[in-house]
């Protein structure tokens, strides 16, 4: 077996996060990340995929280019950790061993949960943003729409980036105008939840543009099952039973849950997410277990954005186990619940939602009322945040936004 001093699960912006500066700091042979893809995906791209305004290889990179340079990079899938033992079993069967482990696995996607989705998909109309495989596919099928239903869908479990469904119902009504089709297509939003967008803040101001540009809005519509050849969809309601739609075109929010793993091997909470401290980021029962990013039990909007300032406290707190100094609760790093939405609603315009998961308060970085429609923030998200991503979060520089966000506070109250 082999003995690393931290072993990450994962190599998506939480694992590589933390690991770039982990291994930094402690050297070749010491940070070990098991990740099994080949390819890194900056999945927040993946709305303006679907809508036409990038391409599939803008969001992707080898994975061996973003995977830090001092890092051991195991090439396969944890299947179990043994917490009481210190290792980590591998799908090839090795296993190897930590002094301290980082989990961030993210989530997933259960395309199974919904009857006849699987069969369904990629096909006659029927796509998804939330897969590399199916993400080209939705703006290919919107170009197809001449009229009838476009429903999108927002499933009854958590979903990574609970606005990424709603975008893309904006792109592709607009999408409709752009090519003249718009008055004989039903835009349709049906969503499990019982409003647009968690924080009322930003989900008025989402509602009043649904409203305004005719698209409806079902709430407690939760898809159950697709009928591809059909192209028939069924939603589950509270009080009508079963409803069932016709559809030309279908955007699948698909169900999604915590990796399986981490239940059977004991550090899941009782919805099976890692089970840690939301402040500290540390293991409630495993003090050598961190977890960030999507799999973890921290109770905000799962995000990339999120990842920034969660990296920064686990970065903190396991540096200070490392040099055997390990920080009390009250000394460590606290993460505040910090995520952001950056809520497209056309090409060229944005809502850019920042908020903390833990209050529902606003986090604005910037001295304007970010719940107005910009152009400018479009072209931040769009431009310069993935340039942010790859050469700032991912090798672990970039630790969210804070810094920003003081001084245009401070220069607000001075004037
Ligand atoms: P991931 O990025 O999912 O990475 C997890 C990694 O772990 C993967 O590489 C996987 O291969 C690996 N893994 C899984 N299981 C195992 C295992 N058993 N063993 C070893 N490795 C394993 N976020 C934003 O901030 N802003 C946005 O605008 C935004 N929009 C989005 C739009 C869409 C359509 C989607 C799909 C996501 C969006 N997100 C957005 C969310 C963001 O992409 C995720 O929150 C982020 O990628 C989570 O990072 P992570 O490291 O926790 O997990």
């Amino acid at each position: 077996t082999k003995q690393y001093k931290v072993v990450v699960v994962g190599g998506g912006p939480g694992g590589l996060s933390v690991s770039s500066t982990l291994s930094e700091q402690l050297g070749h042979r010491n940070v070990a990340v098991i990740e099994p893809s080949a390819v890194h995906y900056y999945q927040p791209m993946w709305t303006y995929v679907g809508g036409g305004l990038k391409s599939l290889a803008d969001s992707a990179r080898p994975m061996a280019d973003v995977m830090p340079n001092k890092v051991d990079w195991v090439r396969a899938k944890v299947t179990q950790v043994q917490p009481e033992q210190n290792t980590v079993t591998l799908s090839d069967g090795t296993s190897v061993g930590y002094e301290y482990l980082v989990v961030a696995a993210g989530i997933q996607i259960n395309w199974d949960k919904i009857k006849g989705l699987k069969e369904a998909l990629g096909k006659n109309g029927v796509s998804s943003n939330y897969s590399a495989d199916t993400v080209e596919k939705t703006w290919r099928f919107i170009q197809n729409v001449k009229g009838g239903n476009a429903i999108f869908t927002f499933p009854g479990t958590p979903v990574k980036c609970p606005g990424a469904p709603v975008k893309i119902v904006y792109l592709a009504e607009e999408a409709f105008r752009d090519n003249g089709v718009r008055d004989k297509v039903n835009v349709m939003y049906n969503s499990a939840l019982p409003k647009i967008f968690g924080v009322d803040h930003y989900g008025k101001e989402l509602q009043k543009i649904a409203d305004a540009r005719n698209i409806t809005t079902n709430f407690q519509h939760e898809l159950v099952e697709v009928r591809g050849d059909d192209k028939k969809a069924f939603f589950k309601t509270p009080d009508a039973g079963i409803k069932e739609f016709d559809y030309e075109f279908l955007h699948v929010a698909p169900p999604q849950g915590p990796p399986a793993f981490i239940k059977e091997s004991g550090l899941g909470d009782a919805a099976g997410w890692v089970d840690v401290s939301k402040e500290t980021l540390r293991h409630n029962k495993y003090p050598n277990i961190y977890a960030l990013g999507d799999s973890s039990s921290a109770p905000t909007s799962k995000t990339a954005a999120a990842i920034t300032v969660e990296s920064a406290v686990v970065k903190h707190n396991l540096a200070a186990d490392l040099a055997g100094k390990p920080l009390s609760a009250e000394q460590a790093a606290k993460y505040d619940g910090y995520t952001s939405c950056p809520l497209i609603v056309g090409k060229n315009k944005l809502i850019l939602a920042e908020f903390s998961g833990y209050t529902g308060k606003p986090m604005e970085t910037f001295p304007v009322d970010q719940r107005t429609q910009s152009r400018v923030a479009q072209y931040l998200n769009k431009e310069i945040i993935p340039e942010i991503y790859w050469n700032g979060l991912l090798t672990g520089a970039w630790t969210g936004p804070a810094r920003f966000r003081n001084i245009f506070a401070a220069f607000k109250a001075a004037q």
